[in-house]
């Protein structure tokens, strides 16, 4: 079982703190959101996640953290500023303003408005989805020379940065870079949720190899990204590939395939249930040569004559020196959380009857892995035991103490956000020194020594 569709999830996250509406007390801001206290645990640990399987895992992937305004020629050489764009159009009978790719079409082909079914669109026209502002603090708004804008993808940053990394790492090819940040979009129909946001995170790979060998390692991009999300437990029944058709791929990609997610699974037609996780697409050597100073037109141009560099590889084995392709699988942190969310949902219904929500997240991804409870919170030396079993858990994982409840409502409580275990410590536990064990996915409960508590959790919070 998985969430029944996005709003089961959107009511958990906002009534146990993983996610807010943003500045709500002001009326809010268009699909703008707010990570809780949970929310955040939840996003790094699928951000520490990641990074271990791209980066420390392999051992052919370095890390960057690029700038989020870089110079404003970066978006003009890579083609963003001329060509990131939606095709927006207006709906004249209900004035909705609608992305014209993503409505359906009536039998003569005109697209029709997703909002109150009408043909009466004006024509298309391309909208920049760039976010512009302003550098310097004099700068007038209108001067194009202080014009820059909020990075629309992470990827440029690598991109740019390709030859520190390479002098710097000493790395052969085939190798990549990994950078995880923020990313800004002035989406023209956000919604659903996180699904579609203006501002989002991405984690992004640019691995870069011999143009002969790109279809093969982005084929290997594609099972390795599989297997990922298979092991953050997300599980194989709700993802589709989808091969992008000539039509659809962006100007510098050669192949594209989208990993989708059942994120409407309440859709009556299944094609309609599944969205975008992550893109993986063969950018050619498209990027690097645009950065770069030598590559020339047609004419004998400089295709850029701003570029200081050239991002050209010498390969020493074969004496060639030529533009690497890259394989760049990009995905986002927010879609993910919400995939890791309703995927782990589940409702079961206890002895008395009653439906009980809860979060079977991967133990890794958990944002809290063990709520440490006393049975009798009136019992000084039972609280001061469990404040002190927290304290000494708290060293090698995130614990919390709770004793705002009877225990059958804590341990529903933890089960709701996901909490691998609970431990309980109660009269006994006085006498003997250990304490009760409840696990969250079968409620099986047992009783381990409070010496070898540390150990055991971290044992089975590990697999
Ligand atoms: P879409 O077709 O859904 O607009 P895209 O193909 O433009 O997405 P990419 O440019 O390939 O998206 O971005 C890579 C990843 O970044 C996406 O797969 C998604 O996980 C994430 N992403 C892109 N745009 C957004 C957004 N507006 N809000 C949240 N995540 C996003």
């Amino acid at each position: 079982m998985s969430a029944p569709n996005i709003e089961t999830i959107v009511s958990l996250a906002k009534r146990r703190g993983f996610v807010f509406p943003a500045s709500e007390l002001y009326g809010g801001l268009g699909s703008s959101w707010d990570y809780g206290p949970l929310g955040v645990e939840l996003a790094n640990n699928i951000k520490q996640a990641w990074w271990r399987w791209a980066v420390y895992e392999r051992d052919d992937i370095e890390g960057v953290d690029s700038a989020i305004i870089q110079n404003r020629l970066v978006w003009k050489y890579s083609g963003h500023e001329d060509t990131f764009s939606d095709p927006l159009v207006d709906c004249r009978e209900c004035k909705t303003r609608l992305r014209e790719d993503k409505l359906d079409r009536d039998a003569g082909g005109r697209p029709v408005c997703s909002n109150c079914g009408s043909t009466n669109l004006t024509e298309s026209r391309a909208f920049n989805l760039m976010f512009r502002t302003t550098v310097g603090a004099a700068s007038a708004d209108d001067d194009p020379t202080a014009l820059a804008y909020l990075r629309p993808e992470t990827a440029q940053g690598i991109f740019i940065n390709f030859k520190n990394v390479l002098d710097t790492s000493r790395r052969k090819l085939p190798f990549g870079i990994a950078q995880i940040g923020k990313a800004f979009r002035n989406e023209v129909t956000p919604g659903n949720f996180i699904f579609r946001t203006r501002e989002f995170e991405q984690m992004e790979i640019e691995y870069f190899c011999r143009p002969e060998d790109a279809p093969r390692i982005h084929q290997e991009w594609i099972d390795a990204y599989d297997a990922f999300l298979d092991s953050i437990g997300i599980r194989s029944e709700n993802i589709k590939h989808y091969e992008q058709s000539k039509a659809e791929l962006a100007h510098y990609s050669d192949r594209t395939v989208d990993l989708l997610y059942r994120f409407f699974p309440e859709r009556e037609d299944e094609e309609k249930q599944f969205d975008e996780l992550l893109g993986i697409a063969n950018r050619t050597d498209y990027d690097l040569r645009v950065h770069s100073k030598k590559p020339e037109d047609s004419e004998g141009k400089r295709i850029n004559p701003d570029s200081t560099e050239d991002l050209s590889y010498f390969d020493p084995a074969t004496n060639e020196r030529f533009y690497p392709y890259c394989i760049e699988p990009s995905i986002g942190v927010n879609r993910t959380l919400l995939a890791v969310m309703m995927d782990a949902y589940e409702e079961r219904t206890n002895d008395k009857g009653e439906t009980r929500v809860m979060l079977k997240l991967k133990p890794e991804l958990a944002p809290i892995k063990a709520a440490v409870l006393p049975l009798a919170k009136n019992k000084p030396e039972i609280v001061e035991m469990a404040k002190a079993i927290r304290k000494d858990l708290q060293r090698t994982m995130r614990a919390v103490y709770d004793d705002t409840g009877g225990i059958g409502k804590l341990y529903a409580r933890q089960d709701e956000i996901g909490t691998p275990f609970c431990v309980t410590v109660d009269h006994e536990s006085l006498e003997d020194n250990a304490v009760t064990v409840r696990h969250r996915d079968t409620w099986e409960q047992e009783r381990i020594a409070v010496d070898a508590l540390a150990s055991y959790l971290n044992d089975r919070l590990s697999k």
